[in-house]
């Protein structure tokens, strides 16, 4: 795929300004007043992973975080940040992990190829391997092998997000957002859901039963 040239993204931007004028004049004005999106949506900073074109979402609509390999870290103030702020001051309704197939940073995880600092960032994941050892061994193609760990990494970040204190304290005070875990599939563009196994986080106290 050709890159982008600087300059283009200027004109691009001129013919995205002209797009939204002709279809409501006073956009910009309407856009510029603030935010209520009822969805926060956290994902890999790959690239190809374009979370609000896929969903066809219009600016405003999403509060998005993202990260190599959509990961939740309780020491991540960025990300902790962006919780709090969008559970305690947005009320967003749903919160989706959104991960990916064919990716880097799964990859780099599983391989332990030298790539700086990214290797550090992925050892969680790395854990999650080990973790589930067997099953991802059995699986002789090393992408599809990759794929899978995406699907459980993907449901490990959504149990991270639940088992935060932000969202502790909101489900005590009576406010569910709904945490989501989905994939999206590089090689048909779809979005696929995942279980996120709630079953275990209501056994351990993290969710109510009603949840
Ligand atoms: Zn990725």
């Amino acid at each position: 795929m050709e890159s982008l040239s600087f300059d283009i993204l200027f004109e691009n931007n001129k013919e995205w300004i002209d797009e939204k004028l002709e279809n409501d004049a006073n956009y910009f004005k309407k856009l510029s007043k603030g935010q209520a999106p009822k969805y926060l949506m956290i994902g890999c900073s790959d690239s190809r992973v374009p979370i609000t074109s896929l969903i066809k979402a219009e600016p405003g609509e999403v509060f998005i975080h993202r990260n190599i390999a959509n990961q939740v870290n309780l020491n991540d103030i960025n990300l902790l940040s962006v919780l709090e702020y969008s559970v305690n001051y947005l009320h967003v309704k749903h919160i989706v992990i959104i991960g990916h197939y064919n990716c880097g940073g799964i990859a780099a995880a599983v391989d332990g190829v030298d790539q700086g600092l990214i290797e550090n960032w992925v050892a969680p994941v790395n854990e999650l391997y080990h973790k589930h050892k067997e099953e991802l061994e059995a699986i002789t193609d090393n992408h599809a092998k990759c794929d899978r760990l995406s699907e459980i990494n993907v449901v490990e970040q959504a149990h991270n997000i639940i088992k935060t204190p932000i969202m502790q304290r909101s489900f005590q005070a009576g406010h569910f957002p709904r945490v989501h875990a989905l994939m999206f599939n590089i090689y048909t563009g779809e979005i696929l859901p995942i279980d996120i196994q709630k079953n275990e986080l209501v056994k351990n106290g993290f969710l109510p039963e009603n949840y």
